[in-house]
């Protein structure tokens, strides 16, 4: 349920409900807005009459709430939640992108790549240390020399970073290392276990969409990490399967005014993993601007037909410069802030 307070309320008399509510058992998500004080009851609310919460002096209206995510619905919070990852915001008209190559491989490559796409315009670098691969014989990664590398490429550029999280109990390594974003890739997206754990962090996490997964789903998971007490989340979709074998996946633009009607958390789109094809790249990356998504992630690497991973859907630097160069009319056009 939620209730809406009116402009005028007492803040006493508004702490007296709030404690009358919590003595039934109730927790209430306090959300101050730009236009609206709303106050999210989760709990089971069937005990909670309307009429007897409309008789309050400080309450205006009250709804209840069908969807099963709170945390993350737009009726708990109708402002644009802003996520900052090292100084840049993602969400409420920032727009944020974050490149770089698909995995670390080197220090030569991760701090080329990484100077090129923050020339280029990019504020987040993206790499992954820890790589879920179909086959175990394929390249899993440098590990934790990966995050070293990573966290050496910031030292150099300043440039925040973001990288895959793929088992709890490397949560110390990753905040050793200072990642300023942790990613949870689809694979992982219902692994609850783990949504638990970056819940219980205050980091900043990327939360991709699974490769079979309903918008609710995706939603429920950010719930998953928002109720441990994280509300740093932002969404990413990044291809569904469907019956189409000519792209890699099937970009679903189409989440991103849905996710964004559903819940206040930001929406970027991955178009390198959904098209898996780099020559794609660019037209879907400018049409998540125009749907209206609040970054892009894209892979970027220095020599793409020797990439360890994800060389087909890679661009080079100055592809990737190029797009950037588009992006930025587009971003204004739009009335985003590139940052
Ligand atoms: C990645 O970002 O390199 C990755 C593995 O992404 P996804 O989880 O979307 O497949
Ligand atoms: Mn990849």
């Amino acid at each position: 349920m939620i209730i809406v307070l009116k402009d005028n309320a007492a803040p006493a008399a508004v702490q007296a409900f709030c404690r009358e509510l919590q003595s039934m058992g109730l927790t209430i998500n306090d959300s101050v807005g730009s236009d609206t004080h709303i106050l999210g009851l989760i709990g089971d609310t069937k005990s909670v009459s309307e009429s007897w919460v409309l008789a309050n002096p400080v309450v205006k209206t009250c709804r209840r709430v069908s969807e099963p995510y709170k945390k993350a619905n737009r009726k708990f919070h109708p402002d644009d939640t802003v996520v900052e990852v090292g100084g840049h915001k993602i969400g409420g008209g920032a727009f944020a992108v974050m490149a770089g190559p698909c995995s670390v491989e080197s220090a030569e490559q991760i701090t080329l790549v990484a100077r090129r796409v923050q020339a280029a315009g990019a504020s987040i670098l993206r790499g992954g240390a820890f790589k879920p691969r179909t086959s175990p014989y394929s390249f899993q990664g440098l590990r934790a020399e990966g995050l070293d590398l990573l966290a050496a490429a910031r030292a150099a550029t300043g440039q925040p970073i973001v990288t895959e999280l793929m088992n709890s109990e490397h949560i110390p390594l990753f905040l050793q290392r200072g990642v300023d974003m942790i990613q949870i890739g689809a694979r992982n997206m219902q692994n609850f276990e783990l949504l638990k754990a970056v819940g219980r962090t205050q980091t900043p996490v990327l939360l991709k969409r699974g490769l079979a997964n309903t918008l609710e789903e995706l939603v429920m998971s950010a719930e998953y990490i928002m109720a441990e007490g994280n509300p740093n989340v932002v969404l990413c979709e990044r291809g569904i399967r469907t019956f189409e074998p000519s792209m890699r996946n099937t970009l679903d633009l189409a989440a991103v005014p849905m996710l964004k009607s559903m819940t206040h958390l930001p929406v970027v789109v991955d178009p390198s993993h959904a098209a898996g094809i780099a020559f794609m790249v660019p037209a879907l990356a400018k049409a998540a601007v125009a749907v209206g998504a609040d970054g892009l992630m894209i892979e970027v690497h220095n020599d793409p037909a020797r990439a360890k991973s994800d060389g087909a859907q890679s661009l080079t630097p100055d592809q990737f410069d190029e797009l950037m160069g588009v992006l930025r009319p587009e971003l204004e056009f739009f009335g985003k802030k590139l940052n």
